[in-house]
């Protein structure tokens, strides 16, 4: 038997057997279909069965499907490098590739830590990062999350690292413009660095827009500039985990260029390989890079599997494809068309409170009480049973309640493959709907 599925099933019944997908659909052996609605978990952002793709898996594997990465490089991992440069911003010119998010986002705190050693300063090694977070499993990028339910058996292990606020203006009462929050987010960071003291804090790591651990909040156009500008003065690096937000998903290639912002470091996963293979990748700037190339010349970290040929090969094909059908500009559209559609659900429905997002990235929050916001009591456990109903209606969304335990809400997130056409988000609204129905 499979074991993953067995972490705490999110459905009431057993995992079905999907048997091919094509497009935004997925089908079980059973012949039901379903909507993709949440690429799986944010990844499949290509859709499903796509030939260009499996092409060009097919041609790497007749060529060579592995190679060890401190013995060869390959074409494949050579050029995706390259493409990866060309389509980051600023100076994001190194590409470390690993095989999941975790690893993408914990390599870059591994390369924070070391840019700050091979600089002498070999004191400056926390991380801050903010509670209402998750930039994944393994141990050190837990240390770097607030997502209570995955921490919590593990707490004692983790690293003590300072966490500060993230925006969340649905929910910050204690101050009246979008400006004063933001101006209070930037302070908390300045006291956590002088807290911590300027000398200990390697990074600050945040997702430019927050999945699973809040339900897509986006931030203000400014909030990252001011965050940015309180880094730059403590001589802090800003990691941006763009590993769900990353290739498309939000309307542009990687969300932080919603804000005008170029972190030192990246993370990236999920729509990077769209799913057909696993691939992630750490994104090192040339101002980290420069000390690490003029001192110990090797970054401290590397997996058996990283930069796996046929992996390689696999998101190069999906990052051409997602050029050449402009899948970018599409998610754009049809992520706006999407809102514009769920926007007119929450006019009349009785428990939808918030609905945002950028690009086909959609949150939609659930209150007990549209005027007071009040959130559903957690035992009532209204996210499963929207997932459920969803489920059941033929329509795949995405949970976004587990985060900070007492600072999050009622959270979905719609994020189906940016391939989506109009026709296919009004029958993926429908089915919505006919599920909304049945939970007021
Ligand atoms: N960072 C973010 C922002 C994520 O959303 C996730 C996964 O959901 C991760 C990191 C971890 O990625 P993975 O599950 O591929 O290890």
């Amino acid at each position: 038997m499979n074991q993953t599925n067995l972490i705490k099933p999110v459905l009431d019944h057993e995992y079905p057997l999907i048997t091919h997908g094509k497009g935004i659909y997925l089908y079980d052996e059973q012949g039901k279909q379903y909507i993709d609605g949440s690429s799986g978990a944010v990844t499949a952002s290509i859709g499903h069965g796509v030939q260009e793709i499996i092409d060009a898996m097919a041609e790497q594997s007749k060529k060579v499907s592995f190679v060890y990465r401190s013995q060869f490089s390959t074409e494949a991992a050579e050029k995706l490098a390259k493409k990866i440069s060309e389509i980051s911003p600023g100076d994001l010119n190194w590409s470390f590739f690993v095989n999941s998010g975790s690893e993408a986002t914990e390599t870059a705190m591994k390369v924070a830590i070391q840019y700050w050693q091979e600089k002498g300063m070999k004191t400056k090694n926390k991380i801050i990062s903010r509670w209402m977070s998750y930039h994944g499993i393994t141990m050190g990028a837990l240390s770097m999350s607030g997502h209570i339910t995955r921490r919590q058996l593990f707490e004692p292990m983790l690293e003590k690292y300072p966490s500060v606020s993230a925006p969340y203006y649905y929910r910050d009462a204690a101050h009246k413009t979008i400006e004063e929050c933001d101006d209070f987010y930037a302070q908390e960071l300045e006291k956590a660095i002088l807290r911590a003291g300027k000398d200990n804090v390697a990074a600050f790591i945040a997702e430019p827009m927050i999945g699973a651990a809040g339900g897509a909040l986006i931030p203000s156009d400014q909030y990252f500039q001011k965050m940015k500008a309180v880094c730059d003065e403590y001589d802090v690096l800003f990691i941006a985990d763009e590993v769900m937000t990353g290739m498309g998903r939000t309307g542009k290639m990687f969300g932080m260029e919603h804000f005008n912002v170029i972190p030192d470091i990246m993370a990236t996963g999920k729509g990077m390989s769209a799913g057909y293979t696993p691939m992630a990748a750490t994104i090192v700037s040339e101002k980290v890079m420069e000390p690490i190339l003029n001192g110990s010349k090797i970054i401290m970290s590397g997996h058996t599997f990283s930069a796996n040929p046929q992996s390689a090969a696999t998101s190069l094909a999906v990052l051409n494809y997602i050029e050449k059908n402009n899948l970018v500009e599409n998610s754009a559209r049809m992520g706006a068309y999407l809102k514009e559609k769920i926007n007119e659900l929450a006019r009349t429905s009785e428990i939808i409170g918030d609905v945002r997002g950028k690009g086909l990235f959609v949150g939609i929050e659930f209150v007990k009480d549209k005027l007071t916001k009040k959130s559903f009591a957690r035992e009532l456990d209204v996210v499963n049973k929207i997932v459920q109903l969803n489920f059941d209606e033929g329509l795949l969304v995405y949970p976004a309640n587990a985060g900070a335990e007492g600072l999050t809400g009622d959270a979905v997130i719609l994020s189906p493959p940016l391939t989506i056409t109009k026709e296919e988000v009004d029958e993926l609204v429908r089915r919505f709907a006919m599920a909304l129905g049945k939970v007021e």
